[in-house]
């Protein structure tokens, strides 16, 4: 029998949805809502994607708030199918757990409560995925809802990696430490990895290079985390398609006292840096290696700057693994940029990452090494599934009840 269960990623101005079976594990439908708050909105929602029954709805109109978007897919799961009646749960990816949470749980008040009190942590992700909750909760009521934490897989980092040198009685007062994020994909990565060498994931040390617009990456023990570059929020870290990550903290100090306000030192830091900062505007890989074809020394120098933190921090990682056996890349950047893959691998040759270019070259959807027979750290691209990890999740805190 199947077990339909609804995954929501509720943005500010958008909502990825899927109902998977988890059963299964087969996507029943996949939707996304865009431009929420805008002029004129849209909804894309398809049945059974890549099969033969695959049907799509494409809709324009203007779409005000949350409410409204969970409206229209419900109308499309209605107009197309597959029966929201039989959904059994409803799974809520949340950016921000703090320090209360520390793994899925199932949504009541205080949970929502405890969400409302986290959003001065995550000011740009936490409000809008409370009103998807709030949202979601009104329009399939008699289903369990569970909100599933960017952060909890970080939950196992040692008070060393988490804890930023500043006076600890302020850390305290505000719950200012290292969180973590896009735990889910590490998660389910890192396992994913393990299962495909057919080894026990608790033999295993991994580095997973988590890089789509937004990167991180992971030291992971046996299966459990022992660092990550995000930290307080998602700005720390690698340099990604928009944010910088590392900067130094005399920065923003620095930009104040030359007048910026703290909003528009935000707006810079999360919307215009990056790849995007450094090129004029080119967040997306694709774009960057165009400029790179045609001679632009901005967007070669940005992806000298990419490629050199990220071997920073794999090497790093090393040192604090005390040796590793698996390189993991995943999400956008990661599963289909060949050449990042070379350039970073290239450079950690000396260490024992032996590339093979061939198996590099190859696209697939599907997990796979690509280092050298006999190279001391296995190299592999496994796409990731953090829809499929939720369902997982979901389905796990309704057995315990
Ligand atoms: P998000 O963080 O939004 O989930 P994704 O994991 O989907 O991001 O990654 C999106 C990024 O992946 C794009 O901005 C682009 O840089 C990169 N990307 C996607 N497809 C390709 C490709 N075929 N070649 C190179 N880079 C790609």
């Amino acid at each position: 029998m199947a077990t339909p269960i609804l995954l929501l990623n509720c943005g500010s101005s958008s909502i990825k949805y899927q109902v998977i079976d988890a059963e299964s594990e087969a996507v029943m439908a996949t939707g996304l809502i865009q431009k929420i708050g805008l002029p004129s909105g849209t909804l894309d929602h398809t049945v059974a994607p890549g099969t033969t029954e695959e049907r799509t709805e494409h809709l324009e109109q203007p779409i005000p708030d949350h409410a409204e978007a969970l409206r229209l897919m419900t109308q499309a799961f209605a107009d197309l199918g597959p029966s929201l009646a039989e959904v059994k749960a409803v799974g809520h990816r949340t950016v921000h757990g703090g320090e209360r949470f520390r793994r899925t749980v199932r949504i009541d008040d205080s949970v929502i409560q405890g969400l409302r009190d986290l959003s001065p942590l995550a000011p740009l992700h936490n409000p809008p995925g409370i009103a998807g909750i709030e949202a979601a909760m009104a329009t399939l009521p008699n289903v369990p809802h569970v909100a599933i934490f960017d952060t909890a897989f970080f939950s196992t980092l040692p008070a060393e990696a988490y804890t930023y040198a500043i006076d600890a009685e302020l850390a305290a007062t505000y719950g200012i430490r290292k969180y973590g994020f896009h735990g889910t994909s590490h998660s389910y990565v890192s396992k994913k990895a393990a299962a495909t060498l057919g080894r026990d994931l608790d033999d295993l040390n991994q580095i997973v290079c988590h890089l789509g617009n937004g990167a991180s990456i992971s030291a992971i023990r046996g299966g459990v985390a022992i660092e990550t570059s995000m930290g307080l929020t998602p700005l720390q870290g690698l340099v990604m398609g928009t944010r910088p990550g590392d900067v130094d903290p005399g920065l923003h100090a620095f930009l104040a006292r030359e007048g910026m306000t703290i909003d528009e030192i935000d707006t810079m830091l999360n919307k215009k840096s990056g790849l995007a900062g450094m090129t004029g505007g080119t967040s997306d890989f694709r774009d960057l290696d165009a400029l790179i074809e045609s001679g632009d020394q901005a967007a070669r120098l940005a992806y000298g700057v990419y490629i050199h933190r990220l071997v920073s921090y794999i090497g790093s990682y090393l040192a604090l693994l005390g040796g590793v056996d698996v390189l993991v890349f995943t999400a956008g950047v990661g599963e289909n940029a060949a050449n990042v893959r070379e350039s970073v691998c290239d450079r950690l040759a000396p260490l024992g990452f032996l590339i093979d270019d061939e198996a590099n070259a190859v696209r697939s959807k599907q997990p796979r090494v690509i280092s050298q027979p006999g190279s001391p750290v296995t190299i592999m691209v496994v796409p990731t599934n953090e829809e499929l990890m939720m369902a997982r999740e979901t389905v796990a805190v309704l057995d315990e009840v």
